[in-house]
């Protein structure tokens, strides 16, 4: 078994061939949730599926399970899985790499006629990008109990189009069971959507966990004023508050660690006149760190340096959390399967954190549960120019089909 390889031809013609379905003129791909085009995903998955004797099921919320039977068809399953549904302007291969190579791992063992203990899964998220349906990795977080199915039914599209709806027109049967089946361990596979495995000349990604994120708004609120006649101390202008945070904040992360992020993605003035000191200051700071206690440190940081601005300026807002991910740290028994299969094949390798969220945060609350990085040029994801290398996708195939080997024999 320790020469058996993915076939990498088979599973880039797959990935070409399901990137016909939903293709935009500039070469990314549009297959948003349970949209006709993700159903026609789903369908050519299904018969690549059967092609290759495996059972498919589907739960209540659109979640597909592939499986290839074990020796022992009663244990725990060891599986892998990804999303096939991107975003309006989506790439080739976020999220459908991870499938397409779990697919492909069941090929090879068809191939070379090979049998594992434990059955052998390939899991398809429902609605991972949360675009369409605004709520990100929903059918994981439905299948490890973090999300009731109702709030996820509920959900609606722009046009006022509901999950429910759409499932039962897709003939998924809302009253299918839900409940999680057990499963041993559990891998996915995926682009890096950032730049470092490619700046770093390295073919894998060992992934140790995701980063702890949060986004915070922050709301001061001033005096308007005409911008000529109102002398400078007698101002009540919010925007000295930005003025104070920025760079403070950008030296508070600067002292945390090249793996601190902050974000200052949205800063909004009202009235937002040119001649008018505003009335009211609203912006946002996204703020990430894998370590525990520096990600605190920087909440902190943010917080203290907004209300001492606040008093300094004698003005009044505050600073909130609306949204917050607690970071992951993967199974160490999984994270040692894709780092003795990364080092067996012979792969330069990297151990990192997942600066974005995957549905393998959800898996990893309730299955033993690690990551495989390969690299995307450029780093560039969610974008129609979302491109990899053939030679670094079956690496990362044959990494994750190794890494599953030793779980389902083991
Ligand atoms: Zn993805």
């Amino acid at each position: 078994m320790k020469t058996l390889r993915v076939n990498g031809d088979r599973l880039w013609s797959r990935l070409m061939q399901m990137a016909e379905i939903g293709a935009t003129a500039r070469g990314g791909c549009n297959r948003q949730a349970l949209t006709d085009e993700d159903l026609a995903g789903r369908r050519l998955l299904s018969r690549w599926a059967e092609g290759a004797g495996c059972r498919t099921r589907v739960d209540a919320v659109g979640n597909i399970f592939i499986r290839r039977a074990g020796t022992d068809d009663t244990l725990p399953a060891v599986m892998t899985g990804s999303h096939l549904d991107t975003q309006p302007t989506g790439g080739k291969f976020d999220g459908v790499y991870g499938v397409l190579a779990g697919l492909e791992v069941i090929e090879s063992l068809n191939d070379h006629r090979l049998t594992t203990v434990h059955p052998i899964e390939v899991s398809v998220w429902c609605n991972e990008e949360g675009s369409r349906f605004p709520m990100a990795m929903m059918g994981s977080a439905v299948w490890c109990g973090r999300l009731p199915l109702e709030t996820a039914y509920a959900l609606t599209d722009r046009a006022g189009v509901s999950v429910r709806q759409e499932l039962t027109r897709a003939g998924i049967a809302t009253d299918a069971a839900l409940s999680r089946h057990a499963v041993k361990a559990s891998f996915e596979v995926h682009i890096e959507q950032g730049p470092v495995l490619e700046q770093k000349s390295k073919t894998i990604g060992v992934v140790t966990g995701v980063q702890h994120m949060s986004r915070h708004e922050v709301m001061v609120e001033g005096q308007e004023a005409h911008a000529g006649p109102t002398p400078m101390d007698m101002r009540r202008d919010p925007i000295r508050v930005l003025a104070d945070v920025l760079p403070a904040l950008y030296a508070a992360a600067a002292q945390r660690g090249r793996d601190a992020r902050i974000t200052f993605g949205f800063i909004e003035t009202l009235p937002g006149s040119p001649n008018t000191v505003p009335g009211r200051l609203r912006f946002t700071v996204d703020i990430r760190h894998p370590d525990t206690q520096q990600y605190q440190a920087l909440r902190e940081d943010l917080n203290g340096l907004v209300r001492a601005a606040l008093k300094r300026h004698t003005l009044e807002g505050q600073s909130r959390c609306v949204w917050e991910a607690p970071g992951v740290s993967f199974d160490p028994d999984c994270v040692a399967a894709v780092r003795s299969a990364t080092a067996a094949l012979g792969f330069n390798s990297l151990e990192m954190v997942s600066g974005a969220g995957h549905d393998s945060c959800n898996v990893s609350a309730v299955v033993p549960t690690a990551m495989v990085f390969v690299p995307c040029a450029g780093g560039l994801s969610h974008n129609e120019a979302e491109s990899a290398l053939p030679s670094d996708l079956a690496a990362g195939a044959n990494v994750l089909l190794h890494a599953m080997l030793s779980m389902a024999n083991g």
